[in-house]
């Protein structure tokens, strides 16, 4: 089977000011179905880069990104967001949750682009997975900070993608909480969906498969490419 998502030999440019900053310098990176990738490193390493390319939202200068084998690079960006839509689910640091919504109208919003009559169905038994079957009607500002989370990983599963991109999910979450959600991660990758995190938070590295550091752009272990 091919990796869900792949970037190889990725170089990320920045101009500007007569400047010019390298982010990413030639990262190999594949993350593989049911596995749990933490990306660790200092603030300006280029955790954000990664994860932006990763999910489509950014195109390198120069490689190619890989999305169940084909390459993301070439597509328009009417293909890129509809493959983005497919296969990408993401989970944010601030949740980013619609907050004069219900939790379950939270979790359908990623499929109102196309009729989708179990949208609901979905939503709910998501919400039900991840422990707030008893809130699906509650807003945002009834929830606690785990639970918006939790409701945020249901939003990314609920066009079943097979791949999670999470950007600091424990960031604005106390310690308890924060295992909470990584448990929820655990489960999510049980499943067979590929799970990468970029973090400061060393306590996502005690529940990931593998850890790699990024530095000045470069990957720590570099990965070996692979069939
Ligand atoms: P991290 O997420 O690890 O803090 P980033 O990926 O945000 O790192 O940034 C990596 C480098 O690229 C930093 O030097 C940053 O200043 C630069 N950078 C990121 N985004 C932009 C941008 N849009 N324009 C110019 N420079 C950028």
């Amino acid at each position: 089977m091919s990796a869900p998502l792949r970037l190889r030999d990725v170089v990320k440019r920045y101009d500007g000011g007569g400047e010019t900053v390298t982010a990413l310098d030639g990262v190999d990176f594949a993350v593989q179905p049911g596995e749990f990738a933490a990306v660790v490193g200092p603030s300006g390493s280029g955790k954000s880069t990664m994860l932006h390319t990763l999910g489509l939202l950014d195109v390198p200068t120069v490689g190619t990104v890989l999305v169940d084998g084909r390459d993301a690079t070439t597509m328009t960006d009417r293909e890129r967001t509809r493959a983005r839509r497919e296969y990408i689910g993401f989970v944010f640091q601030q949740f980013y949750l619609i907050d004069t919504l219900t939790a379950v109208e939270n979790v359908t919003l990623p499929t109102v682009y196309h009729d989708d009559p179990t949208a609901d169905e979905r939503a709910q038994a998501l919400l039900g997975r991840v422990g707030l079957g008893d809130r699906l009607g509650h807003t945002p500002d009834e929830l606690s900070g785990g639970q918006k989370q939790r409701v945020a990983i249901a939003r990314a599963l609920v066009n079943d993608p097979d791949v999670v991109l999470a950007d600091e999910p424990t960031g604005n979450l106390d310690r308890d909480t924060g295992r909470q959600v990584l448990t929820e991660f655990e489960q999510v990758t049980d499943r067979g969906v590929a799970l990468v995190a970029v973090t400061h938070d060393p306590l996502v590295a005690d529940y990931a498969d593998r850890t790699v550091r990024i530095v000045d752009g470069q990957l720590t272990p570099k990965e070996v490419e692979m069939a």
